[in-house]
């Protein structure tokens, strides 16, 4: 069985700086091994106050250029880029599965994920023309949307295309120039990505790669060039991060972790509570920031419980399931799961010492494990596991459900399985949480609906994807303009008649020049 196709030597990482790939001098470097094998993979520099500085200073040169281009021809690039990630798209793939863990399936579909945040940012160049009205009489007020110029994103472990294609496609096409730090865990499919963008002709400077860790993006934040900063990580990371780009005056968007839960209601229909549930949880291995995690099981639904045991049971490590991402996850993950025994909840499926798959013995298992009438008050119920355990909870309403999914601190996302019409309505209405899904179990909105929770689970305003992510990335620049002796005599102001030639005009490019 091949799980994914492993490099026949480790792959060396590199900073796309300028117009290639470049080995930072005398830079540490950090061991990458697969999930899947424990194998060595590649390397990974961590960079510098000096290569963040290069990065930046070149980012920085390359902006005028970048923004005076127009967004039509922008987008001609962006197109190239994701016919250039398409047609790369196995190779990708197997990169992302090859160095986070995931299956191959998994792995392709948030390539493809990716590739629609993409298609929102090539669908900018039809909807960010601005606006203009004459507000009074040969008065105009017009709107355009500027780019800000070095902007810089930070991206977790756990989706090493999507999450990175969440941010530099928008930012890119609205004439940014963009600095991407990967996950030090994960830094080998955005040397793909990078490749990408070059064979699509993006010019030297736009996107830039500075591989490294929490020094680098501490260096890259507080660089004095750098005007906007997205991040997508942990929660304690992300509040770190988003205190101190804020107090250095720059914009910032953080999303941290989650703890999703998901209501199942008495009368939820059976097939399709059992599969969202279980895809919901054990999907990636529960490294994702979606994954629902704590089941809030109202009433009688022993017999729904039941089924969700049994199906869980036969989701296998290698086939449907990836690996942890590395042995102190696994470790830790083990031990919730051992604390929360400890506490009184019942163990009703441990994946603790799963059978790995042949040839993989080296590799981070870990299978799907259920916690059964868990209490609010233990920590399995409340704080992000970030592995393919679920955690239910017996409550007797739906308004209880709701009590304990006010209470918790993360508000990524909390899905209700049930027939009812209304109690779906309820549930989306009374939500804390910024995602909602109706009998879906990983409620990511498809774009242009955009991605981003509340509470502790986003720092800042507006989402990561979608048009309120235009915030982040841009400023909206609003002209009044008023020309009492118009060539047109009275005072009507229009495209067409400025560009005409006027005396005045022609002696004004004069001196403009
Ligand atoms: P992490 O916070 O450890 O690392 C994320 C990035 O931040 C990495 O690039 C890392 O180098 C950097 N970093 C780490 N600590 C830092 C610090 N103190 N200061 C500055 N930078 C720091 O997260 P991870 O383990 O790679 O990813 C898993 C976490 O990300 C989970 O909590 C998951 O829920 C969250 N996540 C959230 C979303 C979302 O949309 N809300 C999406 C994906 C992942």
């Amino acid at each position: 069985m091949t799980l994914v196709e492993a490099p026949h030597t480790p792959i060396h990482c590199m900073n796309l700086v300028r117009a290639g790939w470049h080995s930072p001098p005398g830079a540490r470097h950090l061991t990458i091994h697969s999930p899947h094998t424990g194998d060595i993979i590649g390397d990974v520099p961590m960079s510098g106050p000096d290569e963040v500085n290069d990065a930046i200073v070149q980012a920085s040169g390359a902006f005028g250029k970048w923004r005076d281009t127009p967004i039509k021809e922008r987008a001609q690039v962006a197109f190239r880029f994701r016919q250039n990630v398409l047609t790369n798209i196995d190779k990708i793939a197997n990169t992302a599965a090859l160095e986070s863990g995931k299956t191959f399936a998994e792995a392709h579909a948030e390539v493809l994920k990716g590739l629609e945040v993409v298609e929102f940012a090539l669908s900018l160049q039809n909807m960010s023309q601005g606006s203009l009205l004459e507000v009074s009489r040969g008065v105009w007020c017009r709107s355009t949307r500027e780019p800000l110029g070095v902007v810089v994103g930070i991206a977790p472990f756990n989706f090493p295309a999507m999450v990175p294609m969440w941010m530099h496609p928008i930012a890119i096409m609205l004439g940014n120039c963009f600095v991407l730090k990967p996950s030090e865990k994960v830094p080998l499919t955005s040397q793909l990505i990078g490749d990408c963008w070059l064979d699509a002709g993006l010019p030297p400077g736009v996107f830039s790669i500075v591989n490294g860790d929490r020094t680098t993006v501490e260096a890259l934040i507080t660089h004095p060039f750098v005007q906007a900063v997205g991040f997508v990580g942990s929660t304690d990371a992300a509040r770190t991060v988003y205190a101190m780009a804020t107090s250095l005056g720059k914009r910032a968007l953080c999303l941290g972790g989650a703890k999703n839960c998901m209501i199942l209601a008495p009368d939820a229909d059976e097939r399709v509570a059992v599969s969202g549930i279980v895809a919901s949880f054990s999907g990636c291995a529960g490294q994702r920031c979606m994954a629902g995690s704590l089941l809030l099981a109202v009433g009688d639904v022993d017999h729904i419980v039941q089924r969700i045991v049994a199906r869980a049971s036969e989701v296998c490590p290698g086939e449907a399931l990836g690996a942890i991402i590395d042995t102190s996850s696994l470790n830790r993950i083990s031990s919730k799961i051992a604390e929360a025994q400890t506490q009184g909840a019942a163990l009703k499926l441990d994946g603790r010492t799963p059978q790995a798959p042949r040839g993989y013995e080296g590799g981070n298992w870990m299978g799907p494990t259920i916690l059964d009438h868990v209490t609010m008050d233990m920590s399995c119920a409340r704080s992000e596991i970030f592995g393919p355990v679920l955690s239910i909870v017996r409550v007797g309403s739906i308004s209880e459900a709701l009590q304990i999914e006010a209470q918790l601190e993360y508000g990524n996302a909390t899905s209700v399985f049930t027939t009812s019409g209304a109690v779906a309505d309820l549930v989306a209405q009374r939500s804390s949480s910024g995602m909602i899904g109706v009998n879906v179990g990983v409620p990511v909105p498809r774009e242009p609906f955009s991605f981003g929770g509340t509470k502790q689970s986003k720092f800042g305003a507006g989402d990561i994807t979608g048009m309120s992510s235009l915030e982040l990335w841009s400023s909206l620049k609003k002209i009044t303009s008023r020309f009492e002796s118009h060539p047109n005599g009275k005072n009507r102001h229009t495209a067409e008649s400025d560009s005409q030639g006027s005396d005045a005009h022609r002696k004004a490019a004069d001196w403009m020049s």
